[in-house]
């Protein structure tokens, strides 16, 4: 059995944080995992900015339901879902994505969650787990799964070199140059083709010898 993991943001959705940023004109909030490789430096630097800027929970959810996934997004996923289980691995919060996933008919989505108090603030974050997307990957693996995954960043690289074959999905040229092992797409069409590809190359469900 084949399991597709994909990367949310970059992939499916646009970058939530860079949405933020040109809604409210604050160029700081526009860095992304792209750009500070190490999660934690960059929402650290995300979460201080928020504060400095007096910015709620509530207003950054404001501008998320403004938000829809990148075009032909949807058809792409929906059609996976019809011949693959798919997980969305994202480094994103529960708290951010609902008005985007309901757009893209509830896939399954581990992320992370965010931490606010009483007033609203956002105050820190919960990940799930150090390093994440390659944990899942893994595990899948123990489940007796082979998995396929595509990603855009820095921190999909683990999940895409855990995974039976991993793919740069629109990457940008410093990842795609530093990790030349993964294919490299930047259509649907052919990261579907890329994806059943590999499925049929390991045969999944031919006999074992
Ligand atoms: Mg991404």
């Amino acid at each position: 059995m084949d399991v597709v993991c994909l990367d949310l943001e970059g992939v499916l959705i646009p970058e939530i944080w860079i949405a933020f940023a040109e809604k409210t004109g604050i160029d700081a909030l526009r860095a992304t995992t792209r750009d500070v490789p190490d999660y934690d430096e960059l929402m650290g630097q995300r979460l201080r900015i928020v504060k400095e800027n007096n910015f709620k929970l509530g207003d950054i959810q404001k501008v998320i339901e403004e938000l829809e996934p990148l075009p032909g997004a949807v058809s792409f996923l929906d059609d996976l879902r019809e011949h693959y289980q798919v997980i969305i691995l994202s480094d994103t919060y529960y708290e951010f994505t609902r008005p985007l996933m309901k757009q893209l008919n509830w896939p399954t989505l581990f992320c992370h969650k965010l931490v606010t108090d009483p007033e609203g603030y956002v105050t820190g974050y919960k990940l799930r787990q150090p390093d994440p997307k390659r944990m899942s990957v893994k595990s899948l693996h123990q489940l007796e799964f082979q998995v396929f995954a595509a990603g855009d960043s820095y921190n999909d690289t683990t999940m895409l070199s855990e995974a039976d074959m991993g793919f740069l999905f629109r990457a940008p040229q410093k990842v795609i140059d530093e990790f030349p092992q993964f294919a490299t797409t930047t259509e649907y069409s052919e990261l579907r083709i890329l994806i059943d590809r590999a499925s049929g190359a390991g045969a999944p469900d031919a006999p074992k010898p």
